[in-house]
């Protein structure tokens, strides 16, 4: 196993991976990208799948899916998504790289095309491996991460059920810290209707919303503390200033790091809005719109993370780890049981800005951690049996 990986070519792939737009809204650069991304792992002999999107006839791509062996008795699952949340129009639209080659920025560098070429690069050390069919694995590019996985959410859970592991290449944190445990998060949307009338004539009889939504907003706990962050993400309400308004929203974004204290926050909100509607006849309403479990550590996770430890030790790189209020599809995975490390993906700072930047030899880095883990993984149960 004398398999070494090729910077130089690894840039080329991400540039050509960078190059082809790909904001979340973007099938037809989505479409192209998932070819380029498919020919790659045919030098694999991958069977690859094209999971459409089944709400609709319009050629929307959901997930590419490769296998081999999928019959092997330890199964990987190797995910990650193509879609970035620069949209068509943006002016961030360039690959270029500083002077002395060592970073690169450009849209979705990391988050998360460089964790597509960094799986590229896992397999290729793992399948030139002396253990390589003793191992299956799929991966899973999914296409709507940045939108919230609304619909690849349930393909990611039946692979999940269906491998022994996982590794999702979101980026580490720009510490250069790779994340433990990660929160449940929720999208929730406050709505309030009152009585629309004339600001000087009305007052008597029409009902302000506004003045709804904010006493249901004054009800909320400090917006953050050591095991929780809320976030008022938008408001809006009314049309003028001498009209009463008749609607108001405002949608928030939750995250607890205990599932059951997201779901009491939720409770809570709820017998509020119905407290505040019973005393001002205002109509106030708490619709949850996404819901995304916490991925607690379990005992299987922790020897997951040991294998990383070992892998990271024999390659001389030093590893630190922190809990984030950060989510990721790596909630999806732990919550069907699934042992998974979330932050293998490409190295560097800046995400989901113009200022998006690669530390170059995480392209490679990176991908030696993850076969280690896999070898490391391997070699223990060899021992075990
Ligand atoms: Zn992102």
């Amino acid at each position: 196993m004398n398999t070494t990986l090729s910077l130089t070519e690894s840039i080329l792939f991400l540039k050509k991976l960078v190059l082809t737009q790909t904001s979340s809204y973007n099938y037809t650069g989505i479409n192209v990208c998932l070819d380029i991304i498919k020919k790659e792992f045919m030098l694999f002999d991958a069977k690859a799948t094209l999971i459409k999107s089944d709400s609709n006839n319009n050629n929307i791509p959901i997930a590419l899916k490769l296998t081999k062996n999928a019959e092997a008795d330890t199964k990987w699952l190797f995910n990650i998504h193509v879609d970035t949340v620069f949209d068509q129009q943006s002016s961030f639209n360039d690959f270029t790289i500083n002077e002395d080659h060592t970073q690169a920025t450009g849209p979705g560098v990391i988050d998360a095309k460089g964790g597509i070429v960094i799986i590229r690069n896992t397999i290729k050390l793992l399948e030139s491996a002396p253990f390589s069919k003793d191992i299956g694995w799929t991966v899973l590019i999914t296409t709507d991460e940045e939108i919230g996985s609304l619909e690849s959410k349930s393909i990611i859970e039946r692979e999940a059920r269906r491998h022994d592991y996982a590794f999702v290449f979101e980026p580490p944190l720009d510490s250069g810290n790779l994340i433990k445990e990660r929160p449940s998060s929720s999208n929730i949307l406050f709505t309030a209707i009152g009585k629309a009338g004339h600001a000087g004539r009305d007052y008597k009889e029409a009902k302000n919303a506004i003045t709804g939504l904010i006493a249901l907003i004054n009800t909320l706990p400090p917006l953050t503390s050591p095991t929780h962050t809320i976030n008022l993400g938008t408001i809006q309400g009314g049309t003028r200033e001498n009209i009463i308004a008749e609607s108001a929203s405002c949608s928030l974004n939750a995250r607890f790091m205990i599932d059951s204290e997201l779901k009491d926050f939720i409770k809570q909100c709820e017998e509020q809005a119905t407290l505040i509607q019973e005393k001002t006849g205002i109509i106030l309403s708490v619709d949850v719109q996404s819901f995304r479990p916490s991925k607690p550590s379990t005992p299987k996770s922790s020897h997951l993370y040991s294998m990383l430890d070992k892998a990271a030790k024999e390659a001389n790189i030093t590893l630190s780890y922190e809990n984030s209020f950060g989510v990721c599809d790596g909630n999806f995975i732990a919550h069907q049981g699934t042992p998974v490390i979330d932050t293998m993906g490409a190295k560097g700072f800046g995400m989901h800005t113009k200022n998006e930047t690669i530390y170059l030899d995480s392209l490679i880095t990176q991908s030696q951690l993850a076969f280690g883990t896999i070898k490391h993984l391997y070699e223990h149960q060899q021992h075990a049996q």
